[in-house]
Order: C-alpha cells, then structure tokens, then sequence
C-alpha cells in the first residue's frame, strides 16, 4: 500500500538546503532528538518567542479582543508594534480576512503546504498575503528570492477555487512583508502567471531532487570545514550523530526561526501569553 504523500513546506525546504543530511534525520528519520540538543544548541529563544507571542496577539485581535485587552501585558515596545501591525491590517481594503491561516494543495503526488499570517481577499479578485516579521527589513533581496516568497503565493493562487476565490489570477496576488521595525515601509511584492510558472517549475525540481534520493548515505553532510561546522553543525539538533567537531568558542549562530519549523520546537515548552 503506498504511504501518505510526504508535505513539502517552507521549513523542510529551508531545512534541505541548510544540511542534506540534516533534513532526512528531522523528517524521514525516526531517530530521537535528544533532550540536551536544546541546550547545546544555544539559540535564540527570546526572539522565537516574542514572534510566537506577536502572531499569537494578531490573532486574538482577529476574534474580536480588544487592543487593550491583548497588549496588557506587553511590554511597551511590543504592544506600539502590535498596534502598528493592526492599523496596517485595517488600512487593507478587503472584503475578508483569514489569520493565520493554513493551505495545502496537491503538487504532483506529494503535498504543498503554506501557512498565511494573513489573507486579506477583495471582492475585485485582488489577494494580499501579508507576512509579519518582528524584526527590520535587513536583506531584501534574500526576502524575495526566499521559498517563502515562492511558496505563498503558490499555494495561494493554487488553493484559490476552492476558497471561492474564483475572480482571483496570479497577477492579482501581492505578497507583503511588513516590518515591526520599520512599518511604514513594507516590502511589497506583485506576483504574476509568469512567476507562478517559475515557481511551479522551481518547487517541481526540488523536490524531485529530494524524492530521488534513497538512504540516509544519500542526503549528503554538508562540507566537513571547519568554518561550515561552526556555523552549520554546531547549532544542529543532530550533531550527536554526524561525528562533527566545532572548533570555535562563545555564541552559537543561531539557526533562522523564519524559515526553520518551529512546530516541533514548541512542542518541548508550555508556552502561553500568559
Ligand atoms: S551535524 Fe552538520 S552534517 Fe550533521 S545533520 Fe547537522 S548540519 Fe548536517
């Protein structure tokens, strides 16, 4: 009997481009992620959770709490963001919103998944996809050229019809990163058929390239340099198993919680806004 079609999103493709190997132990392995990786690995836990808390508020707000009610127990600097990232929600002209909301579409015979911080669809057949990010806008090129900018309008345009989205064409999709940090100038991104081609294109090529491979011998370690291990192993949850030896002191770099999966990461706390 054949199995359940593997889903294909954002993190797992950011994953396999950080590491081969790192992204068959996290997805395609049941290998045990030990307790004490967490430690080892000294991330970055207060930005992950103040961006977990934001989109946790964003969406409060979106049932119907009231601002001051949601940003009580902010600090100041988070609640003013808070605040500015709402009346950037009700300047959009739209005649419905959907947070933080979840797409899956076929992809030839695996599954695409993206998840939305917010869909905001007008009845002309326009869609915004609005991204909030808690920080500034430090690398716009690596921003448009990032699975996330593929993935999203992707789905979104894929998953269209059957939102009853049918006035809505590639060319009608903008995909807008806000920033906490600098929020009067979001960066703003049309999408068109021709990139809807591209990306199609792209995400079929990947992800082929990731079916091919049988094995973990055949999801390849990344390069065993001593620069590659400081930064890319010595942060890994996985680095008990690959033999590898950072050589550098102090801070880990810590792995991008933008594009890494933090599903299985909150899973470890009993995180709340409270
Ligand atoms: S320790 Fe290094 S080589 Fe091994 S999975 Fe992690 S990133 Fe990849």
């Amino acid at each position: 009997m054949a199995g359940e079609p593997f889903e294909f999103n954002q993190a797992r493709l950011a994953a396999f481009r950080r590491c081969h190997r790192r992204f068959f132990l996290k997805y395609r392995s049941d290998r045990p992620l030990l307790e004490r990786a967490f430690t080892l690995a000294d991330r970055d836990w207060d930005a992950a959770r103040q961006g977990q808390r934001f989109h946790l508020c964003m969406e409060r707000l979106a049932r119907g709490l009231p601002m001051q009610s949601v940003v009580n127990a902010l600090p100041t600097e988070q609640a003013a963001s808070l605040t500015k990232a709402w009346d950037y929600r009700c300047s959009l002209r739209a005649d419905q919103f959907l947070t933080e909301y979840e797409l899956t579409v076929p992809f030839d015979h695996w599954l695409l998944t993206a998840r939305a911080d917010l869909l905001a669809r007008s009845s002309d057949g326009t869609v915004t996809i609005v991204d909030w990010k808690t920080g500034a806008n430090t690398n716009a090129d690596r921003l448009r050229r990032s699975d996330q900018a593929r993935i999203l309008p992707y789905v979104v345009l894929e998953a269209s019809a059957r939102l009853g989205w049918n006035t809505v064409t590639a060319s009608g999709i903008t995909l807008v990163f806000w920033f906490a940090q600098d929020p009067n100038h979001p960066l703003q991104l049309p999408y068109s058929q021709r990139q809807h081609e591209q990306n199609q294109s792209h995400l079929a090529s990947i992800m082929g390239m990731i079916d091919g491979l049988a094995g973990e011998e055949a999801f390849a370690r990344v390069p065993d340099d001593p620069a590659t291990v400081d930064t890319v192993c010595r942060p890994c949850e996985y680095i008990h198993y690959c033999e590898r030896n950072p050589t550098s002191a102090g801070p880990v770099q810590p792995i991008d919680y933008e594009e890494e999966d933090l599903e299985a990461v909150w899973e470890a706390f009993d995180f709340s806004l409270d």
